[in-house]
C-alpha cells in the first residue's frame, strides 16, 4: 500500500518533485531511514524553503522516509519467515527445556520409603521388556516388591544388532535397573542372581550369585506371595550338534560384544603372511543362520560395516569378504507381507548378500557347516559351508527355570513352548503366579511389544489388586462396625459407607482381560533401507525404503528407555556417520 501510494503521488508531482522522490527512494535503499532523512534534506533544490516545496512532494518525501518495504508481497513473506523463526526458537527452548529438566530429574531421585513389611511380597524374576515394563507403572508402594536377575540393567533389543558393527555402542542401549528401581516411590529390592528353581508348593525362588566375585552367601531362597516370571527364552539350537560351541548368538550385550571382535579377528587373521587363497576365502565368509529379523537386521549391518569402512581400511579383503543368510523356509521375514519379503530380497541381491533359502543346517563343525538343500524337484542334498563367523538366530527356546516349573504343574501337561497362561496372564495351575514376554505361550508372537504390552497390563492388574484389597479389608471393618452400632441412625451412616465403598470395588473389579494392540513389525535391511508393515486404522500399511529406514531410526529413538540413552544413541549415530565404524578389535 504504501509503495504504490508513493508512486501515484509522484506522478502527480512536478519534475523537480518526481527528482527529489525518487533520490529519497535510492537513497533509501542503501542507507538507513535516519540516513536517508538527512541526506534527502542535503538534497533539497537550492532556495527551495519548507514552505516552497510543492504539498504533495513534501507529503511524498514525509511518506518514503519510515516505510522501506517496496511493496506487500515480501513483506507477508517476511512476517511468515519472522514467525516460523520464532516458532522454531520456542519449539527449541521447549525441547531444550525438556531436555535439562528430564536430565535433572534422571540424576535427583527423591526420597523413598519401605513398604509396611505386612504388606504381600511381589517377586519378579527379571529384568527385560516385560519386568521393567511392570516396574515402570506399577505402584511399589502396595507390595513389597524384590526383583531378581541376573542382568541388572535394561537392554533395548531392537537396537542390539547395530552394537556388532560398531555403529551404535552397547552402553548406549543398556540402563541400570538401579536408576529405574531408584525412581519408584516406594523401595524396591534387587538381587543381581539367577532364579534357579521355582517351588510352587512353598511358594520359594531359589537363587545363585553366579558372578564372578562371590560373598559369603550365594545361594539362598526368596519366599513369595505373588510370583511374575519374566525370564525371557533362551536361543533355539534344536539339539543340532556344535551350534554351542562353534557359533555366536545375539540375544545380550556379551554376544555383541563377542561378534564385533570375532568379525575384526577374520578379518586380520585372513590378512595374516601367506594365508592360502582358500583360507582367506573361508574367513571372510560370514555366515547367518536364520532368516527372522534377527539374522535379516545383522545381515544388513554387517554388510554396511562391509561397504562403509572395512573395504575402505583394508581394500585386500574386498574380493572375498562376503556375508550369507541360510534360512531353512522358502523366504526370509516369515512375519511380513509377500511385498515386503521380496523387497527385502531384492534389497540383499543389491547389496551382494546371498540369501540360501530352503537349506536347513544340520551339523556345525568349527569351519564349516553342513546343511541339507532342498532343490527346485524336491530332491534333498547335503552342502558344506565353509565359514569365518558363524551368527546363529533361530529363533527362541524354554530356559531351565520354566521347564522345570512347568513339570510341577499338571495343567502344563500340554505345553511346549512355554507357560500356558489365562486371559490375565495367570500361569494356568497356579493362582499366584503370573508369566509376561518370552516365557509365556499367548496368541501373539515373542516380541518386545508383546512384552511390554503384557508388563503394563499387570502393574494395571496389581494396582488394582492393591486398591481392591484395601476397600475390601475395609469393608470387613465397616460390617464389624455396623453390628455394634448403638442406634438406628449410626447404623444408616455406616450403610451408606458401604454402599459406596461396594461401589468402588465393584468399579475396581471391572479391569478386562489382557488385550495386545498391534502397532505393525519394523526392521533394518541394510543399506539405509528399512520394512515396515504397520497397523493403520483396521488395515495395514507395508511400506519399505529410505523413508521406512528413516521411520525406524525416529521410531526406535522415542522408543529408547531413557532420555540419557536417546541422547546417546543419537550421538552415536552421528559418531559413525562422521568417523565411521571403529575398526580395532577390542
Ligand atoms: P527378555 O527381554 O529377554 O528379558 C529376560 C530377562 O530375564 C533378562 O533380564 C534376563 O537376564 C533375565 N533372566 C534370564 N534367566 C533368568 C533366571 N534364571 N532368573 C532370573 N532372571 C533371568 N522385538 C520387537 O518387538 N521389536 C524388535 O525390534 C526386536 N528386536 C530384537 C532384536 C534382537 C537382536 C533380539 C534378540 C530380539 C528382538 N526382539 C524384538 C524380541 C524382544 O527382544 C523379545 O521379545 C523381548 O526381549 C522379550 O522380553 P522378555 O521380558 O520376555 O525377555
Ligand atoms: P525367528 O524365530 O523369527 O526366526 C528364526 C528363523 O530361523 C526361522 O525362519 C527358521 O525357519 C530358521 N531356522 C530354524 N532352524 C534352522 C536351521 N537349522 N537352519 C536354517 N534355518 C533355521 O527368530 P529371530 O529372528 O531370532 O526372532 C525371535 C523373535 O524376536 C521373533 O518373534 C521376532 O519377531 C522377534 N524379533 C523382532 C525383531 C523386529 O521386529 N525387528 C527383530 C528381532 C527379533
Amino acid at each position: 500500500m504504501v509503495g504504490s501510494t508513493l508512486a501515484l503521488r509522484s506522478k502527480m508531482a512536478s519534475p523537480s518533485t518526481v527528482q527529489l522522490a525518487s533520490l529519497s527512494r535510492r537513497s533509501l535503499s542503501t542507507r538507513s531511514p535516519i540516513q536517508a532523512v538527512r541526506s534527502a534534506q542535503y538534497l533539497r533544490p537550492s532556495g527551495l524553503s519548507q514552505q516552497t516545496i510543492p504539498r504533495t512532494a513534501r507529503r511524498a518525501y514525509s511518506d518514503a522516509a519510515p516505510s522501506p518495504a517496496p511493496s506487500p508481497k515480501p513483506r507477508k513473506r517476511f512476517r511468515l519467515l519472522r514467525w516460523t523463526w520464532r516458532l522454531t526458537l520456542l519449539a527449541g527452548v521447549g525441547l531444550v527445556g525438556q531436555l535439562a529438566y528430564s536430565i535433572y530429574d534422571q540424576r535427583h531421585p527423591t526420597e523413598q520409603f519401605v513398604p509396611d513389611p505386612n504388606k504381600k511380597t511381589l517377586v519378579i524374576l527379571g529384568t527385560g521388556w516385560g519386568s521393567v515394563s511392570l516396574l515402570k507403572k506399577l505402584d511399589t508402594a502396595n507390595y513389597n516388591v524384590i526383583v531378581i536377575s541376573p542382568r541388572n540393567y535394561f537392554l533395548f533389543t531392537p537396537l542390539l544388532p547395530s552394537c556388532t558393527t560398531g555403529q551404535v555402542e552397547h552402553r548406549s542401549i543398556m540402563e541400570p535397573i538401579r536408576s529405574i528401581l531408584r525412581h519408584k516411590k516406594a523401595h524396591v529390592k534387587f538381587y543381581e542372581a539367577d532364579a534357579t528353581k521355582v517351588d510352587y508348593e512353598k511358594r520359594v525362588v531359589y537363587i545363585s550369585d553366579d558372578s564372578e566375585i562371590k560373598g559369603e552367601i550365594s545361594h539362598t531362597e526368596v519366599p513369595f506371595d505373588m510370583l511374575v516370571m519374566g525370564v525371557g527364552a533362551e536361543n533355539a539350537t534344536f539339539g543340532i550338534k556344535g551350534v554351542k560351541e562353534h557359533s555366536c548368538f545375539l540375544k545380550e550385550v556379551g554376544d555383541a560384544q563377542k561378534i564385533r571382535k570375532r568379525i575384526m579377528d577374520c578379518v586380520e587373521t585372513a590378512m595374516f603372511k601367506d594365508q592360502t587363497d582358500e583360507e582367506v576365502k573361508r574367513l571372510l565368509h560370514m555366515v547367518v543362520v536364520g532368516g527372522g529379523p534377527t539374522g535379516v537386521e545383522f545381515a544388513g549391518e554387517l554388510q554396511d560395516f562391509f561397504e562403509e569402512d572395512l573395504k575402505k581400511w583394508i581394500p585386500d579383503i574386498q574380493k572375498n569378504f562376503h556375508v550369507t543368510l541360510v534360512e531353512a523356509l522358502p523366504n526370509v521375514l516369515p512375519m511380513f507381507s509377500k511385498q515386503l519379503i521380496d523387497y527385502t530380497e531384492s534389497t540383499f541381491k543389491e547389496e551382494a548378500i546371498t540369501i540360501r533359502t530352503k537349506t536347513m543346517v544340520k551339523n556345525v563343525t568349527d569351519k564349516y557347516i553342513e546343511a541339507e538343500i532342498t532343490k527346485p524337484d524336491g530332491s534333498k542334498e547335503i552342502e558344506r559351508i565353509p565359514y569365518g563367523l558363524l551368527v546363529w538366530a533361530t529363533g527362541n527356546a524354554i530356559r531351565p527355570i520354566v521347564r522345570d516349573l512347568m513339570s510341577q504343574l499338571p495343567a502344563q501337561k500340554n505345553s511346549r513352548r512355554g507357560l500356558a497362561v489365562n486371559e490375565y496372564l495367570v500361569v494356568n495351575g497356579t493362582e499366584n503366579v503370573w508369566a509376561v514376554g518370552d516365557c509365556a505361550i499367548t496368541n501373539y508372537a515373542p516380541t518386545a511389544q508383546v512384552a511390554s504390552q503384557e508388563g503394563a497390563f499387570l502393574a494395571r492388574l496389581f494396582n488394582t489388586m492393591a486398591k481392591t484389597d484395601a476397600v475390601e479389608k475395609e469393608l470387613g471393618r465397616l460390617s464389624r462396625a455396623q453390628a455394634e452400632a448403638k442406634d438406628e441412625e449410626e447404623r444408616n451412616k455406616i450403610f451408606d459407607e458401604i454402599r459406596e465403598n461396594q461401589r468402588q470395588l465393584r468399579r475396581t473389579k471391572q479391569i478386562g482381560p489382557f488385550q495386545y494392540s498391534h502397532q505393525g513389525s519394523l526392521a533394518y535391511i541394510g543399506k539405509e533401507r528399512a520394512v515396515a508393515d504397520i497397523s493403520w486404522l483396521s488395515g495395514n500399511i507395508a511400506s519399505g525404503g529410505t523413508m521406512t529406514y528413516l521411520f525406524w531410526r525416529s521410531a526406535y529413538l522415542s522408543m529408547c528407555f531413557s532420555t540419557r540413552n536417546r541422547v546417546l544413541v543419537a550421538l552415536d549415530w552421528v559418531k559413525a556417520k562422521l568417523f565411521g565404524r571403529d575398526v580395532s578389535r577390542e
